[in-house]
């Protein structure tokens, strides 16, 4: 994680307070009301203090920014920019970003409720890292000349599909979306992004930044709403050529049914997940087990779609680890996010925090054991906490080791052995990650070739990499995000056949 700031004395909540921002949609390289002229509140989950009126975009805003994104696209302001001038203009983009980072952090940590330590820490530098990763990129992919028949020459180069919608969650706003966008814009589409609707504040000041950057009008647009009204209506227009969504399996899934009836749209998804954390019995250090496994699930208040929210533990160890993850969690500091020591922030929405409510009443009807946490805190803020929460004695078929609950809540289940911890692991609708602690090389190869996910990890969960492509197995996703295998989402190939003649 890169240390941005040393932010020790500083009064964030002050900070916050004079903090100003734009809540218009942002279209064609301007800010603007929606065309209805609607709006919706926005609210923190720090205190349910509102910090503004959003512009409620719907279909014609969507209609309006489909046509300035197409209209940029025909006229190749920035698809026929030279690769070279396309990385200038975005690592200008990137480092605006970043000469903003401490007002977006707040805003972030505002709008999400996540702690200030890591929005300023972590969000806003991956943000900024990932725009500079894909620029970095542009100028130096090249293509590929086919071994065809000696009479002819193949070449195959990749070409930006055209007008991208991106459509992104609330867990982490500005990183998802720049997962989404920088390669996008890179491979040189126009791109309509639409924030989460409990987070659009980052993703609007991002307009302004565009601009200022050099990204031409119209190739970058910003438009706050709702699933149904805005995500909808891009999902179904038939002059969107690809999406790139990440958001819950369900929305995927409507996603797949949009572009099948409408014009066949390339779609990308980064879906949810229940990710299996084995921990076998020969693992050396315990300790340093149970401190990845809070960190992990524990982190961004476990809204994190590939969080190891499932503890898989050979019977012999399994009541001394999941002891100190217990204890780990009786520790950690939930409260006030705006404030330096905070460890675990709010929930996003109320609705989010009673969901997660329901999930913990669910555990403990269906028969696990709750073994620490459990409970709504801090209500007197207004604001939505909840405690750091530990079930043991888990069957991995009830609702809390099958459904993604997107909060704190870690379900442990003992297993008998490798076999038996890969055949529980393996037992979901999902396989975004998983992991395995052992000291056996031969039992982490193994498992690392049977477990159903498309990240495992061994010996580790927390690794992430831009270089490394991020995606999901069964019902977590379709494509990869990061690494150069995220152009594929926004690029076609294509093929040019030359004949030689004469010969
Ligand atoms: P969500 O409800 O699926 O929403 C994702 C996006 O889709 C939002 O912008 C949302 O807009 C929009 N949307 C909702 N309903 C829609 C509809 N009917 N048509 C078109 N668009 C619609 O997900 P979320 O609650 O924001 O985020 C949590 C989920 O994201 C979890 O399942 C988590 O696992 C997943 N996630 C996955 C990854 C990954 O990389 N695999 C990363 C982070 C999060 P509104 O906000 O207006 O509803
Ligand atoms: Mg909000």
């Amino acid at each position: 994680m890169d240390k941005i700031i040393n932010s020790q004395e500083k009064d964030y909540k002050k900070q916050a307070k004079e903090l100003k921002y734009e809540t218009r949609a942002f279209i064609a390289g301007q800010y603007c009301d929606s065309a209805s002229g609607d709006t919706f509140s926005c609210h923190s989950p720090i205190d349910n203090r509102t910090l503004g009126k959003v512009a409620s975009c719907d279909k014609e805003d969507v209609n309006r920014a489909v046509s300035a994104a197409r209209h940029s696209f025909e006229l190749g302001v920035w698809r026929k920019v030279a690769p070279m001038e396309r990385k200038k203009i975005l690592l200008r983009f990137a480092e605006l970003i970043e000469k903003n980072s401490e007002a977006l952090a707040i805003l972030e940590t505002l709008d999400v409720g996540k702690p200030i330590i890591d929005s300023l820490n972590f969000d806003i530098p991956s943000t900024v890292k990932t725009i500079r990763w894909y620029a970095e990129g542009v100028d130096k992919l090249y293509g590929e000349v086919a071994p065809a028949p000696t009479d002819i020459i193949a070449t195959v180069s990749r070409e930006p599909v055209g007008v991208v919608g991106c459509v992104i969650p609330w867990n982490f706003p500005s990183y998802m979306a720049a997962v989404k966008f920088a390669p996008a814009l890179a491979a040189g589409n126009s791109v309509i992004l639409k924030p989460a609707e409990q987070s659009p504040l980052t993703a609007i000041q991002m307009g302004k930044l565009a601009n200022e950057a050099g990204i031409p009008e119209g190739v970058f647009n910003v438009l706050p709403g709702f699933g149904k009204s805005v995500g909808e209506p891009l999902g179904r227009h038939m002059d969107v050529d690809a999406i790139g969504f990440t958001g819950s399996t369900l929305v995927g899934k409507y996603f797949l049914r949009y572009s099948a009836e409408s014009n066949m749209k390339k779609v990308s998804l980064e879906a949810g997940g229940k990710s299996p954390h084995i921990v076998l019995a020969d693992t050396p250090d315990l300790d340093l087990v149970a401190t990845e496994v809070a960190d992990n699930i524990f982190f961004n208040q476990g809204e994190i779609c590939d969080a190891g929210s499932r503890l898989i533990v050979e019977r012999s160890i399994f009541d001394e680890l999941v002891y100190k993850v217990c204890k780990i969690a009786k520790k950690i500091k939930v409260g006030n996010p705006l404030l330096l020591n905070t460890e675990m922030g709010a929930i996003v929405d109320k609705t989010q925090m009673h969901s997660i409510l329901s999930y913990i009443d669910k555990g403990e009807k269906e028969g696990a054991k709750l073994c620490v946490g459990g409970k709504q805190v801090n209500g007197e803020t207004g604001g939505f906490y909840i405690e750091p929460t530990v079930f043991d004695n888990v069957h991995n078929r009830m609702s809390i080791a099958q459904e993604e609950i997107f909060g704190p809540v870690l379900a442990t289940i003992p297993c008998s052995g490798t076999e038996d911890a890969i055949r529980i692991a393996n037992d979901t609708r999902y396989g975004l990650a998983a992991a395995i602690w052992t000291s056996d090389i031969n039992k982490a190869l193994w498992a690392s070739k049977e477990l159903r996910a498309g990240s495992v990890f061994v010996n580790n969960y927390s690794d992430s990499d831009l270089t490394v492509p991020f995606g999901g197995f069964k019902q977590s996703g379709l494509g990869r995000d990061k690494s150069l295998s995220a152009f594929h989402n926004y690029t076609d190939a294509k093929t040019t056949w030359i004949k030689i003649r004469n010969q």
